[in-house]
């Protein structure tokens, strides 16, 4: 081909029609909550989305990493700003310059350097048992290692990174040696061995085996659109302080992506009200955006102060964080 040729045809394949592209992405993101997304986008659209997930985040991020300049990935979606956070680290995403995401997306839900945006929001906050705890007793994360909850606390393993981006979170507002404090304590008062995940811990409490614990707003959601019945009732931490650890579920365009501007589209999209609604609505999480609604149940909960540090400083801090807890003893 001619120089002048492939010239013509290259500026004749960027003003073609948007319609028909084809995008891919990759998604820690559990299937049932993508599709729907996808299926209403692909409607929309007429743009074919191709979905590569592997909850295991770290894994995902090597395969983009290992495929090099070669990835078929253009958007990659995952959660926790922890993970977000190693795959800027890692240089897998391209800052997107967004005034729809700008003007979403709260300041402290994306990164600073634009690479990745936070779509949905989780707080990591206390569960109780009422039957045995009146809220009045309750106030922030480091009370739970107070003795008079000997006993009586319920935590999640130490190796998921929603535990240690909130202790991430706690070093960087309270320093160290509080963060440790409130680690050892916390571990001093355990009911009995942190548990493999959110819900089991929250039907524990249900159940009685521990008055207090620390979820995911999100798992409490499931559960209680299962069963409205649930002995357990949400708690939001530090609202006298810097107010309730949130974590965020994200997205950002890979960096070798092909089709930057129909990955940047689609993730604007994701940020819009009509996606908002059934990105964050069908799993009880809050929208991010600040134009969106909450789905009616999560509604149900109440309004509360979010922590508004920037959640990258859950990836800033995550060694130090996984190094505390080794210490304190905390499995
Ligand atoms: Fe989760």
């Amino acid at each position: 081909m001619s120089k002048k040729l492939l010239a013509t045809s290259i500026i004749l394949a960027t003003a073609l029609p948007a319609f028909g592209a084809e995008l891919t992405v990759y998604s820690a993101r559990s299937d049932e909550l993508l599709k729907p997304l996808i299926a209403r986008y692909q409607e929309k659209t007429g743009h074919k989305i191709n979905l590569v997930t592997d909850r295991n985040a770290g894994s995902l991020m090597e395969k983009i990493k290992a495929e090099g300049k070669n990835t078929k990935a253009d958007i990659l979606i995952t959660v926790d700003g922890g993970n977000l956070w190693q795959a800027a680290q890692a240089g897998l995403l391209q800052p997107i310059n967004s005034s729809v995401l700008k003007a979403n997306i709260p300041s402290h839900l994306r990164d600073p350097q634009n690479r990745w945006f936070g779509l949905s929001v989780r707080a990591r906050t206390i569960f109780y048992n009422p039957t045995k705890v009146k809220p009045s007793e309750l106030s922030t994360y480091a009370d739970l290692a107070n003795p008079k909850w000997k006993g009586k606390l319920c935590l999640r393993t130490s190796n998921n990174v929603y535990n240690q981006s909130l202790v991430a979170t706690m070093i960087a507002n309270e320093g160290q040696a509080n963060a440790e404090k409130t680690v050892k304590g916390w571990v001093a008062n355990l009911a009995t061995k942190p548990f493999a995940n959110d819900t089991a811990l929250l039907e524990a409490i249900g159940a009685g085996q521990c008055d207090v614990g620390i979820a995911n707003t999100y798992y409490f959601g499931r559960l209680v659109a299962k069963n409205p019945n649930l002995n357990v009732k949400v708690f939001f931490a530090n609202q006298n302080g810097k107010g309730t650890h949130v974590n965020v579920s994200g997205a950002g365009v890979v960096k070798h992506s092909k089709n930057v501007a129909e990955a940047q589209k689609f993730i604007e999209w994701l940020s819009s009200n009509e996606a908002q609604a059934i990105f964050a609505g069908n799993n009880y999480e809050f929208v991010a955006s600040v134009h969106a609604s909450n789905a009616p149940l999560v509604s149900k909960w109440g309004h509360f102060k979010q922590d508004f540090i920037n959640v990258s400083v859950a990836g800033q801090h995550q060694q130090k964080a996984i190094m505390l807890m080794k210490k304190a003893g905390y499995q």
